[in-house]
């Protein structure tokens, strides 16, 4: 009887067109790949490989049949062969079909990034980034884009890989799919990343908190864990071991209902060790890291073991297993040196000087301290807070453009369903009115999208503090014969915020701006070319001239003190004779800039020509 069922099933199944079929795989994949953490059984895989195994007839198809690639190697069925499969499916697509193959090579790029596979999915990025210039469809443009941003974001380029996550955010408002909300976690889960590896804690317990308010609202469970281990992080850092951070590691150390342990848990339960460390609660502490250990294990992921095995080592140590521990802490630290940040090296290489000090081993206590000092040195001279808070202000307005316009969205929704109900009493002509009314509704949607996009590009290309162009901006700028560029670096800049304070330091550099500004003609270009660096464009200088127009401009800045201080400049400025190429003359200018700071700082090196010897000019 069972035996019949099923045959009288599959033949029901077998009515369906090859179309639809397709279509009802990909969508249950594509569920699937929206959720990574909800992994399909294996006879779900293989019935929908029965379902797919005909000859490929569209895009619809090859994505299908990717993500199928994709959820088999993610699950022990293929792991990473399924790489070969997927690049072996590659070759058989005709190259004009640019969205099957899109399709391809964004389950590919999803499987490296799954198995942490870095190295080879930079590979990916030439081409992704060649086809991105092409493709049309919207789920494509935001699937590239925050595939690339993660791609680069495994490869330490933190900032590339936020204008990918941005440029994504952007997309999402072209979606439209009903999965907003749930890629917005996405996105602003690894922004929340992002800028915990930079150590902008602020931002990120910002990002984390926000989004975990929305996942709680609309009952996302599956990023739940994670964002509580970010959201924990940053409390962590920010007001140290404290008991809210204790309760965030623990819920995110908790695997989802029906979900295997993963490396959110392995996480969690690695700062849950820690913490306890740090509060001496040494039994518990090993508790939880030998529990870390083993999911570690059982994920290959070797990196992890390293760190938590160093932290038992460490509490060996301090229970009086002296020996045992520091080698373990020794090997592990050794293993894991290289593959992490000089942050977390530094970290541990105070933790291993600890171990020594409670061992007695004071020559290797110092050697440690030694190496622990040079670490943090150069962890010190990596100023990237700045850059990110730029890029912070514009994922800020995006957010609220995008509020804004969910917000329209649901409220063009809610007039349609009004407008539905109504249409039962309507006449014909009636009929044609409302019809009219949801065209001009649909176009109105779409004047305020793009208005909308074009008001966020306006202001990626802003610097929030001075209210400048920043460098992106440059782009706009169509250099001619004739103009002055002048890059202009404030001396001694690091010693105002030393002495004054950050603050005082932000003042000064607005007002500098604000007097840059007011110097200079209306078709002149004032950028912020960086931290407290000015890339100044004069138009229709002369030659004979131009001395007397540098002058003015250092005047404007140095002969009055800025927000009470002495302030001064150095600076390369390069007359462009003909519209050359702006890269190269930006280089001069900063050669020129370099020479200027040797040559005892307050001063601008000028070069009408590239034969000429520069020209110092000074107040
Ligand atoms: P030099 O004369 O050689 O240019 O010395 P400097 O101290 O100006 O140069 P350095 O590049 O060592 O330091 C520049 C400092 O500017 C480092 C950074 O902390 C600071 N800075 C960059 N952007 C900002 C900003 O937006 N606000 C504030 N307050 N400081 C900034
Ligand atoms: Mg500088
Ligand atoms: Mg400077």
């Amino acid at each position: 009887m069972y035996r019949l069922l099923f045959v009288f099933f599959l033949s029901v199944l077998s009515w369906h067109s090859l179309a639809e079929r397709v279509s009802h795989v990909e969508q249950q994949l594509d569920r699937h790949t929206q959720l990574p953490f909800l992994i399909p059984s294996e006879v779900m895989l293989q019935q929908w490989l029965q379902q797919l195994e005909s000859q490929p007839d569209s895009a619809s198809w090859y994505r299908a049949y990717s993500l199928l690639l994709l959820q088999q190697g993610i699950t022990q069925v293929k792991g990473l062969e399924a790489k070969g499969e997927l690049q072996a499916l590659l070759e058989r697509i005709d190259a004009q079909a640019l969205s099957a193959q899109a399709e391809v090579y964004s389950a590919l790029a999803e499987l490296l990034l799954y198995h942490q596979h870095y190295s080879t999915a930079l590979e990916l990025v030439e081409p992704m980034q060649t086809m991105l210039s092409e493709l049309q469809h919207p789920r494509l443009v935001y699937q590239f884009n925050h595939q690339i941003g993660r791609m680069l974001k495994a490869n330490g380029q933190l900032e590339e890989a936020l204008t990918y996550f941005l440029t994504a955010h952007l997309e999402i408002t072209q979606l439209n799919d009903g999965q907003t909300e749930f890629r917005r976690q996405f996105l602003q889960l690894h922004m929340a990343r992002i800028q915990s590896r930079l150590q902008n804690y602020r931002y990120s317990r910002q990002i984390a908190s926000q989004a975990l308010e929305v996942a709680y609202r609309e009952g996302f469970q599956v990023l739940l864990a994670e964002l509580h281990l970010i959201y924990g992080a940053a409390i962590h850092m920010l007001e140290g071991p404290t008991d809210e951070a204790l309760a965030q590691y623990h819920l995110a150390s908790k695997p989802v209902e029906g979900m295997m342990a993963g490396r959110t848990q392995m996480m969690a339960l690695n700062n849950l060790g820690a913490v306890h460390l740090h509060r001496a609660n040494y039994e518990q502490a090993l508790g939880y890291l030998q529990h870390g250990v083993v999911i570690a294990g059982q994920l290959n992921n070797e990196r992890e073991v390293h760190v938590m095995s160093f932290n038992i080592g460490y509490i060996q140590v301090l229970q009086g297993q002296t020996e045992t521990g520091l080698r373990q802490m020794e090997q592990a630290y050794e293993a894991y040196k290289a593959k992490t940040t000089p942050v977390t090296q530094g970290i541990m290489l105070g933790h291993l000087a600890d171990a020594y000090h409670a061992a007695g081993l004071y020559e290797q206590e110092n050697a440690a301290l030694r190496q622990h000092r040079r670490i943090r040195e150069k962890v010190l001279e990596v100023e990237r807070d700045r850059v990110y808070s730029e890029l912070q202000v514009q994922f800020e307005a995006q957010e609220q453009g995008l509020r804004i316009q969910l917000l329209e969205q649901e409220s063009l929704l809610r007039d349609e369903r009004l407008a539905t109900a109504h249409r039962e009493n309507l006449w014909y002509s009636g009929l044609i009115t409302l019809l009219l009314l949801g065209f001009i509704a649909a176009m109105l949607a779409m004047r305020h999208t793009r208005k909308l996009n074009s008001q966020l590009q306006e202001l990626s290309k802003r610097d929030p503090l001075t209210q400048l162009y920043n460098r992106r901006a440059l782009h706009d700028v169509k250099q001619q014969g004739g103009d002055l560029v002048l890059l202009l670096d404030v001396d001694h800049f690091k010693q105002i915020n030393d002495q004054h304070g950050h603050d005082k330091g932000d003042t000064v550099l607005a007002e500098l701006a604000q007097r840059l500004m007011n110097k200079v003609r209306k078709e002149d270009w004032v950028l912020r070319w960086g931290g407290e660096e000015f890339l100044l464009i004069l138009r229709g200088v002369e030659a004979d001239t131009a001395i007397e127009s540098i002058q003015k401009v250092v005047a404007a800045v140095c002969d009055q003190p800025i927000a009470e201080l002495d302030v001064s400049v150095s600076g390369g400025a390069v007359l462009l004779r003909d519209a050359e190429a702006m890269q190269q003359v930006l280089k001069q200018a900063d050669l020129l800039l370099y020479r200027a700071k040797e040559l005892g700082r307050k001063r601008i090196l000028y070069q009408a020509d590239h034969q000429d010897d520069p020209v110092e000019v000074s107040r």
